[in-house]
């Protein structure tokens, strides 16, 4: 530690909307959270979408810009709510046209362009379930997710459909329809401009249950396969509620949220709970580039930024002085997630940007934000936060496995000190289940807590800290990656008898992908051979394969047979073999 609390800033213009953490926690209600929304004309029921567009663009706010879509080459496409109610209703006739109904999956494999808002939108209008990949996968773990949650329909670019989608058609039967956005539609394909033009632009959303599924985000686990984690339309009441107390969202925010669209703050803050704010949102296509970003800042008069411990460290690279050369006086909240963020990024935000970077905390299955530094709350560095109102977390007592202990089906809560992180269930955003995986959902949950998998520890003020993951899953850049699914893809070379993965530090991207490889008889270690892995799982698996590689003959192993990440991570680190206990820590 050895940073001072940052106090709280005085916000000019609107007063924050937490101003006050006790008095919030002890108003709030989620009943009244919900009563802040409209809800579907006709008490029909809670509906994303109509949130989001509907009730702005037949209200009042159908001329404000809803979204400002920046392109690669700095072009600027704006949709007011009008624009965008039109929009989405002609998506959601398109989907209706298609045979394609109320539960059916849709999924997008897009980067931040117009049509990806559309596609979203419109398919929850249309009660369908909306599955959004992440773009920089390759054509392996694209497959996979295609078929663990029964594609319908695929919306996504010319470019990705060539590259990563062509080969693996053939593999889906039950992926019906591809829409192609850009200017041909191979074979196999439709155009998405072609066939939202043949359609209406009027729609009539559906009843919409609270409880029906609205989204599925793929998520990562130590062993098996990725699992699809479902949220309801009931979630949009989180969405709107924390992005109010978490990110200070007001009405005539621009707010910009730097995540990908294939993960989940990419879908709650980067596309529904600003809008259903009814600010004007912006969305850069572009990749990182510490001038390009600044630039975008500037030029956008954004002043709440949401983005990501990396690219934070990434712009400090940079150098301080590069973020003077632009206005960034518009700019009154920043917040980040996702990894741990460094003490030291929290104070240069405030030398770099003029203010704090407030760290918040939440994962694919909690939906929404749970813990957060606050506009109105002082920020202790290199914390966390404190949960949010409506929201109760623990840290509860561990076992010899890193996890809770549960003995005879009861936990021990943890006063102040360190252990997993869990959250007393009910808040709207929950995740519902995990498709098509009953007993792996059960096993989240124990003596009415959920357990989150992480390791945390809490102060004398309820202040909570980041220690480490209690499983071995990768963070890398942000992205939660599956060591198991790395694994198996090396090992489907000829070459690769076995493999261990881990995440090994990396004071950027917090961790990198690192691959120790066993070879079968008869393959030798060598330069090329490690090249040669290292381009064989990154044309499968795309930015989340190994980026680095080690060949080793003697995996440790446990009694069971399986490799011994830990002990993999403890020799990188140079730790002790004998007590992998210490392999914990923020990495
Ligand atoms: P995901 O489900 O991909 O959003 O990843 C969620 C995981 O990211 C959490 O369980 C944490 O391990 C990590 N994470 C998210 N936010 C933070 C944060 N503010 N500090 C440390 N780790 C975080």
């Amino acid at each position: 530690m050895g940073f001072e609390p940052i106090r709280k800033q005085g916000i000019s213009g609107s007063p924050p909307n937490l101003a006050d953490y006790e008095a919030a926690r002890r108003e709030f209600s989620w009943d009244r959270a919900r009563a802040e929304l409209s809800g579907l004309p006709g008490g029909r029921g809670l509906n994303i979408a109509y949130e989001a567009v509907d009730r702005h663009a037949l209200g009042s706010a159908g001329n404000v810009v809803a979204l400002r879509c920046v392109s690669h080459d700095d072009r600027v496409t704006e949709l007011t709510y009008e624009d965008l109610r039109r929009r989405t209703n002609r998506f959601a006739n398109a989907l209706c046209a298609l045979g394609i109904g109320p539960g059916d999956r849709v999924f997008t494999l897009l980067g931040r362009v117009p049509e990806l808002y559309v596609t979203v939108l419109g398919t929850l209008k249309n009660r369908s379930v909306l599955a959004p990949l992440f773009s920089a996968f390759g054509p392996e773990p694209i497959c996979e997710r295609l078929r663990l949650g029964d594609a319908r329909v695929l919306v996504t670019s010319e470019e990705l459909n060539r590259r990563k989608i062509a080969a693996i058609r053939d593999r889906l039967p039950g992926l019906k329809h591809v829409l192609v956005v850009g200017r041909t539609a191979p074979e196999g394909t439709l155009s998405f401009q072609e066939t939202l033009a043949a359609c209406g632009d009027g729609f009539g959303i559906p009843d919409t249950d609270p409880e029906d599924m609205a989204l599925l985000h793929f998520t990562s686990g130590t062993t098996g396969r990725p699992k699809a984690a479902v949220h309801v339309h009931e979630a949009v009441v989180a969405h709107h509620a924390t992005a109010r107390f978490a990110l200070d969202l007001h009405p005539g925010d621009v707010f910009w949220c730097t995540a990908d669209p294939g993960w989940v703050t990419g879908m709650s803050y980067g596309v529904i709970a600003p809008l259903v704010c009814g600010l004007t949102m912006v969305a850069d296509a572009g990749e990182f580039d510490a001038r390009r970003w600044y630039r975008v800042l500037a030029r956008h008069r954004v002043t709440v930024w949401y983005t990501a411990p990396t690219a934070i460290r990434m712009l400090m690279r940079h150098g301080a002085e590069v973020a003077k050369d632009y206005d960034l006086s518009a700019l009154r909240f920043v917040a980040s997630v996702g990894e741990p963020l460094n003490p030291e990024a929290v104070v240069w935000g405030q030398e770099a940007l003029g203010l704090p970077v407030h760290d918040n905390w939440w994962q694919t299955e909690t939906g929404a934000i749970m813990i957060s530094n606050f506009a109105g709350m002082d920020i202790r560095p290199g914390s966390m936060g404190r949960p949010l109102p409506g929201i109760e977390a623990a840290v509860l007592e561990r076992g010899p496995s890193g996890r809770a202990r549960v003995t005879r089906g009861r936990v021990q809560v943890v006063d102040r000190g360190e252990g997993e992180l869990a959250l007393r269930p009910g808040w709207p955003s929950m995740f519902r289940g995990y498709l098509h995986e009953e007993e792996r959902y059960a096993k989240a949950f124990a003596d009415g807590w959920y357990l989150t998998g992480d390791v945390a520890r809490v102060d004398e003020d309820g202040y909570f800290w980041f220690v480490a993951r209690a499983d071995d899953v990768i963070k890398s850049a942000g992205h939660l990656i599956g060591p198991f699914e790395v694994e198996n893809t090396l090992m489907e070379h000829p070459a690769v008898a076995e493999a261990g993965v881990i995440g090994k530090p990396d004071p950027v991207a917090g961790e990198i992908v690192k691959a120790f490889v066993a070879l079968k008889p008869g393959h030798e270690p060598s330069e090329e051979l490690r090249r040669e892995l290292i381009a064989f799982g990154r044309r499968r698996l795309g930015a989340v394969a190994a980026r680095e590689i080690a060949f080793d003959q003697n995996l440790p192993h446990t009694r069971s047979g399986k490799v011994m990440r830990r002990l993999l991570k403890a020799r990188e680190l140079g730790l002790p073999e004998g007590d992998v206990s210490t392999l914990e820590g923020p990495s």
